[in-house]
């Protein structure tokens, strides 16, 4: 099979491809030996990501899943006399519904699903009420920002707050899976550190909309990162001559400023899409590099169908809405694309039939990427 065409690819923002300037840091990565602590591109890597997230240390992973099943371990163990460790997450969550079984399995938690407000915060109350039973198991708290299901909405610094607070109260370790912290921090236009610092610890993904091809770090305190670069051995996590790896990521890491232009080119895709009749979108508060439409009459997997038979490829959700993801391979040239395969599909909808929806198809500009964060 060959690989979709990434400027009309909105499935996730995972689909970049490393460029000519990645592949070359990767062909002149000075590497060790990473299981031996002596890789220096890894050890730079870990360094660079610590001080973003203003944590002591950071811990490169093959992936975000494996960073998020690390700091469940690190932070509450496996079962012991008293039973499972919890694990409270917001139920629309990737730690959720796409890493829940794999946590149970690998853990050995207590899953424990909580309702999200609409920002994605997980509700106070919800998460009061669960830490209050469980006779005093050890606990992990959750947060996900920038919020997946809520359309990529970004969380602020009084949010993140307000539930570390709670969850400290009953000693519970708060994880942050900040997969998309950057895109959090440039549209709140703060730094990454200071949505990180009320959590214990973060997983950060360079993979994302970050651009690079694999990685995730686990960050928090030495001891935290001590015992998470343990349990990533026995996981069979650690990796030789990673630098190669972290080479990229390097690269990816300055690009964290340019990510305000895919958040620019979601708003005009946003946009586009309110001028089609019959497509619903969901609003975030915050928005980032997400949006998320649906179409009255289609079930989000018959909507990515028919947009597929237009070339857009989107990821349908459980929500009911599907997905496009906007990241670095996107420009107004695909929005305006996106835009027509919907408006084209929404047109073979009964109640969208009626009227049409071209006027954007003419309206866009192009968006270029700044330095601004
Ligand atoms: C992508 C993602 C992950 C998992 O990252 P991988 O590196 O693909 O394992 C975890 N959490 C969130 C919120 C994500 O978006």
């Amino acid at each position: 099979m060959t690989p979709a065409d990434p400027w009309l690819d909105f499935r996730s923002d995972t689909r970049t491809v490393p460029d000519a300037r990645m592949r070359a840091a990767m062909t002149a990565a000075e590497v060790g030996d990473d299981v031996y602590g002596d890789d220096p591109t890894v050890a730079l890597l870990e360094a660079r990501v610590a001080e973003l997230l203003g944590t002591e240390a950071a811990l490169l992973t093959p992936t975000s899943t494996m960073a998020n099943l690390l700091a469940s371990l690190a932070a509450a163990g496996s079962p012991g006399p008293r039973g499972a460790p919890r694990l409270v997450v917001g139920e629309d969550t990737h730690m959720s519904f796409l890493e829940g079984d794999g946590l149970r399995t690998f853990a050995g938690v207590e899953l424990l699903p909580v309702a999200q407000r609409p920002d994605g915060l997980p509700d106070l109350d919800a998460v009061d009420e669960v830490l209050a039973g469980g006779g005093g198991r050890p606990a992990v708290v959750c947060l996900e920002n920038t919020s997946m299901m809520r359309s990529g909405n970004a969380l602020d610094v009084t949010a993140t707050l307000a539930l570390a607070d709670l969850a400290h109260r009953y000693d519970a370790h708060v994880h942050l899976d900040g997969a998309r912290l950057a895109n959090a921090a440039v549209a709140l236009g703060v730094r990454p550190a200071e949505l990180a610092a009320p959590a214990d610890s973060v997983a950060f993904s360079v993979s994302k909309g970050l651009g690079a091809p694999v990685g995730g770090l686990l960050c928090g305190t030495h001891a935290f990162v001590a015992r998470a670069r343990a349990l990533r051995t026995e996981l069979g996590g650690s990796m030789h001559q990673a630098g190669v790896l972290a080479a990229p990521a390097l690269v990816a890491l300055e690009r964290l400023p340019e990510l305000a232009a895919d958040h620019a080119t979601a708003a005009a895709l946003a946009a586009g899409f309110e001028t089609v009749p019959g497509v619903e979108l969901m609003r975030p508060q915050r928005p980032t590099n997400m949006v998320m439409a649906r179409l009255a009459g289609l079930t989000p997997e018959e909507c990515a169908g028919r947009l597929a038979g237009h070339g857009v490829r989107v990821l349908p959700l459980p929500n009911g809405f599907v997905r496009f993801a906007v990241h670095r391979a996107h420009d107004m040239i695909g929005v305006r694309a996106a835009v027509r395969a919907l408006a084209a599909v929404a047109a073979t909808v009964p109640v969208a039939r009626t009227t049409t929806g071209g006027d954007l198809l003419e309206r866009g500009s192009s968006t270029t990427r700044t330095e601004e964060a």
